[in-house]
């Protein structure tokens, strides 16, 4: 058995418990008799603890200059990559992720974390004339205290997607991560420590939601970067008001849709991909397939037949092509959704059974479940489900598919497989989701691109959480006017 963390909050440079003592375990989730570790179980008076050392300090991190900050953020990086074997079984162990899935993970975070640093010496403003021959110029600056509240499915990914670029501008930091990925939380921020990151610039809050909202209802937080669940979501936009920023990426009921003169296999792989990677705890996942008529039955045919090929197993075994679910409530929704789809009448073709034989009784695993005949009005057609679970719906032209694409409240990602660049170009112009993938899997982003949520699946201020974009959320602008003297 691995070793068994004793996690810490961060504040003041300190690594200590909660206030009141109180801990959280986190288990494997393919072996729950494996206990990964136990976690600080913070309270509203640890995050206020947290919020005053880093507004008392982040000042300091302020005036550090764009090399240093840059400097930081590239060691922290190197130090990453250095660990990244190590960093990786302990991501498999932690969330629950396949090897393969983990190390694209690992190796994505420092990368993640050179870009930012390069942001540090990109910030700029501008210049305008000014007819008294003087100057107007903008300048931007750090906010002063950013809140950082992040979900479980990419545990280094996200944080370091939001506090790389925080820190490259010179903010401040008061990171409260999910609690099923804590251990991954505290790797970052022990990178973050080691390659020379002032411990007044970051504090690190182990905790659930009443830690989370304490973060979000500080007023001395001036902007929170918040990805997570609409609801939740909702919740920290109304937390944070009107006076002070707030970022949100949210869910998505992201759709692909396939066209008659598709390639029908090259369909299959590119919607497996998207649908059941990370065990379909994807935000961009895939989770329904609109297919235009006659091509639904040959594509559902194929698609079934590559989910029933995959290995279903601990993703720390290399063979394995899909891990377990990451937590006890995922399971309960997972299996909750697959008996709802049947109550309301869709067809269940394969999988959505808890699955216990050949060494995974202790763990999370369930069989991925493919359904067919979604009408829009079923809850399973509605309703982010996000957990392995694809949805079949049968258009009758392209204009039908398009309007079924777009009958959902959310607008993260969308798809389309087809080789009609008119068609493509139309379904990329009429898609009301924040990405659109064309004969690609809807997951997988590049960092140097914009990035956010349409309709419910993001604020439309400030969305984007990728690309250069993203620093305009971690910096604020000035316009100063300026005379010559007489
Ligand atoms: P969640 O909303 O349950 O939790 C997210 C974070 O918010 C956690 O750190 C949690 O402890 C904290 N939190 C809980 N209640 C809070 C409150 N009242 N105030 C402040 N913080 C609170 O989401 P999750 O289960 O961790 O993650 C899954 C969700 O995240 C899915 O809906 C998925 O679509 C979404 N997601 C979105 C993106 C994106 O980029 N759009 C990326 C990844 C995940």
């Amino acid at each position: 058995m691995s070793e068994v963390v004793s996690g810490r909050n961060l504040i003041e440079g300190r690594w200590t418990p909660a206030l009141s003592g109180a801990v959280f375990a986190r288990r494997n989730p393919a072996d729950m008799d494996d206990l990964v570790g136990e976690f600080p179980d913070s309270s509203a008076a640890d995050v206020a603890e947290a919020v005053s050392a880093v507004a008392d300090g982040a000042a300091e991190w302020a005036e550090a200059g764009a090399d240093r900050r840059a400097e930081v953020l590239r060691r922290a990086a190197d130090l990453l990559e250095a660990r990244r074997a190590e960093l990786t079984a302990e991501l498999v162990r932690e969330e629950g992720k396949t090897l393969a899935e983990a190390s694209v993970e690992t190796t994505r975070t420092p990368l993640n974390l050179r870009f930012h640093a390069g942001e540090a010496h990109r910030i700029s403003g501008r210049s305008y004339p000014s007819d008294d021959g003087g100057l107007v110029y903008t300048w931007r600056e750090p906010v002063g205290v950013v809140g950082a509240i992040t979900p479980w499915n990419f545990p280094l990914n996200i944080p370091s997607r939001k506090i790389g670029p925080a820190l490259a501008a010179g903010n401040g930091v008061v990171f409260k991560p999910s609690p099923v990925t804590p251990l991954m939380a505290q790797r970052l921020v022990e990178a973050l420590l080691a390659a020379g990151l002032p411990p007044c610039a970051i504090a690190l809050v182990h905790g659930g939601a009443e830690a989370g909202a304490a973060v979000a209802a500080d007023p001395r937080v001036a902007a929170v970067t918040f990805t997570g669940s609409t609801a939740t979501g909702r919740a920290v936009h109304a937390a944070v008001g009107p006076s002070r920023r707030a970022q949100l990426e949210m869910g998505g009921k992201n759709p692909v849709v396939v066209l008659p003169d598709a390639d029908l296999d090259r369909a299959a792989r590119i919607i497996v991909k998207g649908a059941f990677g990370l065990s379909g705890q994807a935000c961009t996942g895939t989770s329904r397939v609109i297919a235009v008529d006659p091509v639904h039955d040959p594509l559902l045919e194929r698609v079934v037949a590559l989910v029933e090929g995959l290995v279903v197993g601990d993703g720390a075994d290399p063979g394995v092509g899909m891990g377990p679910l990451a937590a006890d409530f995922q399971l309960g929704k997972v299996l909750g959704y697959v008996r709802i789809g049947q109550e309301e009448g869709a067809e269940l073709v394969t999988g959505g059974r808890r699955l216990s034989g050949g060494g995974r009784e202790r763990g999370l695993f369930v069989s991925p479940a493919v359904f067919t005949g979604l009408r829009p009005e079923m809850r399973l057609a509605r309703e982010e489900i996000f957990g392995p679970v694809l949805g079949f719906q049968r258009a009758a032209d392209f204009d039908e598919a398009l309007s079924l694409a777009a009958d959902t409240e959310y607008g993260l990602a969308s798809g389309i497989v087809t080789r009609d660049l008119g068609r493509a170009l139309a379904f990329a112009r009429r898609s009301r989701s924040g990405v659109v993938k064309v004969n690609q899997p809807t997951t997988g982003m590049a960092m140097n691109v914009p990035f956010g949520g349409l309709k419910e699946s993001g604020t439309q201020t400030y969305k984007e959480q990728a690309g250069p974009e993203m620093m305009l959320f971690h910096t604020q602008e000035k316009s100063v006017y300026l005379s010559p003297p007489d």
